[in-house]
C-alpha cells in the first residue's frame, strides 16, 4: 500500500486536482491520500490557509471578516465549478465555514486552529466528491473518526502515541481514503494544527501507522536538488538521500519537506518518494534508511538566515562544573529553544533562531546570564546565517573541511563559527546573513561544478 500526500500547489485549482485524481486512480496501491489546502495558483496569489488566518484574525479583532470569508468560499466554489461538481458541495463548504466561525470558543488559539483547519478539511471533501463523480469508491475520513490525536499545543501540535494504533485500522477500510492534512484533535476534542506546512507530517504519520510500502510526497518539483535552484543555476538533482541527510537539509532551509516530517517514517523505516504532480513520469527522489556511496562525499548544501548567537566568555569556564547546564537552564526557564552550542575552553556560543527571542526574553536572558553566572562578558551577535554541508559520505573522506574553507576564503567569506557533530553527517558554518547565498554557491562549485 502507498500513502500519498499532495501539497498546496497540487491542490491550487480544478485543473491541478484533476492531475491529482489521475495520479491516484493510476495506481490501485494508492489507497490513502492526504491533501493540503489549495495553495498559490500564481506567484502573487494567496494560499487558502493564509486567507483563513486573515479571516480569523479579523473576526477576533472585530474587523471585516465577512469579505475574506466570502473570498474563501469563492476559491472553493471556483474549484467545484472547474470540476463540475454542482452546487450542493459549495453550499456544504459555505455552511462548514460559517459554522466554524460562529461556534463559541474559549481561547483565540483554539479558534484560530479551528479556522486554519478548514482549508484541508474542505479540500479533502471536495477531492473525495470528485473521485466519486469519476466513478471511484472514495471517501473523506475525518481525523477525529480515524483517531488522530495530538498534543494540545495549538499551531504547533505533536502526534500522541496512541494515534498510530488507531490509524492502523484504516487498512481495513474499503476504497480510496481522502484524509485532510495539517490537523488532528486534542484528547478533549478540539481541532489542533501542526506547524505551517504540516500536511507533510500527517502523511508521514499515516504512512508509519499503516506500515506503507512507500510514502509518496507529491509537490511541484521533479526532485530534491543538491542546492536550492533559487540560489544555484541548474543544480544537480538527487536520486537517493538518507533520512538523516534529508532531515539536516530541511532543517537548514530545504523547503521541499517540513522539517518534522521524517520522524514517524524514520521510526518504522518507510521510504519516502518526493515526486512532481506536474510530471508524474519523473521518478523523483527516494529517501531511505541508507544508500550506496555514489562517489560524492557531499549530498547537499543548504543555508538559512535569521539566527543570532549569545556569546559568553568566562575565564576558567572549563573548570566550572555545571556551567553549561546553568546556561541552558536559563534558556529553558525563559522557554527559548537553542539550535547549536559550539564552545572553547573559556567561551560558549548559543545559537538561537531570532524569532524565539523577543525584546523581553532577550534582556531577561542577557541579564540573568551576566548576574547569575558571573561571566566576564556576554554579548549578542545578530545577522547570523547558517550554511550546512551534508553528506553521509563525508565520514569516510579526508579533506572535506579544508576544501570548504578554501572555497569560502577564496570568495572572501568570513567564517564566524564551525560545528561538526560526531556523526560527521553535516558540517555547519556560521556566516554573516548576507553571505549565505554566496557561500552556498561557492561550496557547490567546489564539489559539483
Ligand atoms: N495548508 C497548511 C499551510 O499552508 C499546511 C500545508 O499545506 O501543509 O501551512
Amino acid at each position: 500500500m502507498k500513502v500519498c500526500k499532495f501539497g498546496g500547489t497540487s491542490m491550487a485549482n480544478g485543473e491541478q486536482i484533476k492531475k491529482v485524481c489521475s495520479i491516484i486512480s493510476g495506481d490501485p496501491e494508492r489507497r490513502v491520500v492526504v491533501v493540503s489546502a489549495p495553495g498559490k495558483r500564481f506567484d502573487s496569489d494567496t494560499k487558502v490557509t493564509d486567507m483563513l488566518i486573515d479571516c480569523a484574525g479579523k473576526y477576533l479583532a472585530n474587523g471585516d471578516y465577512k469579505t475574506v470569508l466570502d473570498e474563501i468560499t469563492g476559491r472553493f466554489a471556483g474549484i467545484a465549478d472547474e470540476l463540475d461538481l454542482g452546487h450542493q458541495i459549495v453550499t456544504d463548504i459555505e455552511n462548514n465555514l460559517y459554522t466554524r466561525i460562529s461556534l463559541p470558543y474559549d481561547s483565540p488559539e483554539k479558534f484560530m486552529d479551528r479556522m486554519k483547519a478548514a482549508g484541508e478539511d474542505n479540500a479533502a471533501r471536495l477531492t473525495a466528491c470528485y473521485l466519486r463523480k469519476l466513478g471511484y469508491n472514495a471517501q473523506y475520513l475525518n481525523p477525529k473518526d480515524a483517531g488522530l490525536f495530538l498534543s494540545d499545543e495549538y499551531g504547533n501540535a505533536r502526534v500522541l502515541p496512541q494515534s498510530f494504533k488507531n490509524l492502523a485500522k484504516i487498512k481495513d477500510m474499503e476504497g480510496i481514503i481522502i484524509f485532510p492534512g495539517f490537523f488532528g484533535y486534542s484528547l478533549s476534542g478540539e481541532v489542533v494544527t501542526f506547524p505551517r506546512g504540516g500536511s507533510d507530517i500527517t502523511g508521514s504519520i499515516l504512512a508509519a501507522a499503516l506500515e506503507a510500502d512507500v510514502y509518496e510526497n507529491f509537490t511541484d518539483v521533479d526532485s530534491v536538488f543538491v542546492s536550492s535552484p533559487k540560489i544555484v543555476q541548474n543544480p544537480k538533482p538527487i536520486s537517493v538521500l538518507t533520512y538523516r541527510e534529508m532531515r539536516e537539509l530541511s532543517y537548514a532551509g530545504f523547503s521541499v519537506l517540513h522539517e518534522e516530517t521524517l520522524e514517524p517514517v524514520y521510526q518504522r523505516g518507510v521510504p519516502v518518494n518526493i515526486r512532481n504532480t506536474n510530471n508524474p513520469a519523473s521518478p523523483g527522489t527516494m529517501i531511505t534508511p541508507s544508500r550506496e556511496n555514489n562517489g560524492s562525499p557531499v549530498a547537499g548544501i543548504a543555508g538559512d538566515k535569521g539566527f543570532c548567537s549569545i556569546n559568553i566568555h568566562k575565564y576558567m569556564m572549563n573548570r566550572e562544573i555545571g556551567f553549561g547546564r546553568k546556561v541552558l537552564q536559563i534558556l529553558e526557564e525563559e522557554f527559548v529553544p537553542f539550535e547549536h552550542m559550539p564552545s572553547g575552553i573559556d567561551d560558549i556560543s548559543i545559537i538561537i533562531r531570532k524569532k524565539y527571542l523577543d525584546n523581553e526574553k532577550k534582556s531577561n536572558i542577557m541579564e540573568r546570564i551576566a548576574k547569575e553566572l558571573k561571566v566576564d562578558s556576554v554579548s549578542l551577535e545578530y545577522d547570523l546565517g547558517l550554511v550546512m554541508v551534508v553528506g553521509e559520505g563525508m565520514k569516510r573522506t579526508v579533506g572535506i573541511l579544508s576544501r570548504i574553507t578554501k572555497a569560502l576564503s577564496e570568495n572572501g567569506i568570513n567564517i564566524r563559527m564551525v560545528n561538526q557533530g560526531s556523526s560527521e553527517v553535516s558540517i555547519m558554518f556560521g556566516v554573516c546573513e548576507d553571505d549565505v547565498e554566496k557561500a552556498i554557491k561557492c561550496i557547490y562549485n567546489e564539489f559539483f561544478a
